[in-house]
């Protein structure tokens, strides 16, 4: 039997504790993460599934301009997206929601509720620098910090939400401490960190949401918004924006 283990000190502290739970695993279930680097900005998709799910259910984790790979390996897979999640609404996350909807169906769009009127307003999702400027579908629900969920068919996995302001203030994290990942959106890159200069941003917050996401154990893999994937032990030792922080 494995348990969620927040007794540690990870992010419990930060998170209020009638939202966190605990929840007994019935089995070691499976966790598969198909990357997909897309578009000028070349910005990742993630989708998540567990291969032994009969029900093919997944869920897609942001949706990047030219999102045509990923949606026609999701296709040829034929898994069924439950639910599409916003790390954060800029226009490079946010592109492909009009395409992917019209391909795969009405799958649910999630997001912070501080960018719940990013999708819609070209300013906000910093489309009005890339004319003609984007207005991608809008959320139909919002996530908030310490929220708990559960991707119905991927074995019970539990991803926990971070939220984790800076470069945008709605960005969120999804940690799952049973397979020790997360991921990350723009907060943190290999050797590098999200950019803290849009108007939205906030350099302090960012600080914060960074040294938040230090308190995960080393072996934690990180999914980032770009670039490779990394850990952050790797992050810790040799990334030079973390290491400014300290
Ligand atoms: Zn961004
Ligand atoms: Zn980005």
């Amino acid at each position: 039997m494995l348990r969620i283990d927040m007794s540690r000190a990870y992010l419990a502290d930060a998170i209020p504790a009638a939202t966190a739970t605990l929840r007994e695993m019935s089995a070691t279930p499976s966790l598969s993460i198909k990357s997909f680097a897309l578009g000028d900005f070349v910005t990742n998709a993630y989708v998540v599934f567990d291969p032994s799910d009969n029900a093919k259910s997944c869920w897609i984790i942001d949706c990047p301009y030219e999102p045509s790979a990923m949606i026609e390996a999701i296709l040829r897979a034929g898994l069924k997206p439950e639910l599409c999640i916003l790390t954060h609404c800029h226009c490079d996350h946010i592109a492909g929601l009009a395409e992917m909807r019209l391909k795969l169906g009405p799958v649910p769009i999630l997001c912070h509720v501080l960018e719940k009127d990013f999708n819609a307003d070209p300013n906000l999702n910093l489309s009005a620098f890339i004319p003609p400027g984007l207005s991608a579908p809008e959320p139909e629900g919002y996530l908030a910090h310490g929220q708990v969920i559960l991707l119905p068919g991927l074995g019970e996995y539990a991803f926990q939400v971070v939220h984790a302001p800076g470069h945008s203030p709605g960005m969120i994290c999804l940690w799952c401490a049973q397979a020790e990942l997360a991921f990350v959106g723009d907060t943190l890159f290999e050797d590098s960190i999200g950019r803290t200069d849009f108007p939205t941003s906030d350099p302090q917050a960012m600080d914060r949401s960074l040294r938040l996401l230090l308190t995960l154990p080393d072996a934690t893999k990180i999914y980032p918004g770009h670039g490779s994937a990394t850990t952050i032990g790797r992050e810790r030792r040799s990334n030079p924006f973390l290491r400014a922080l300290t």
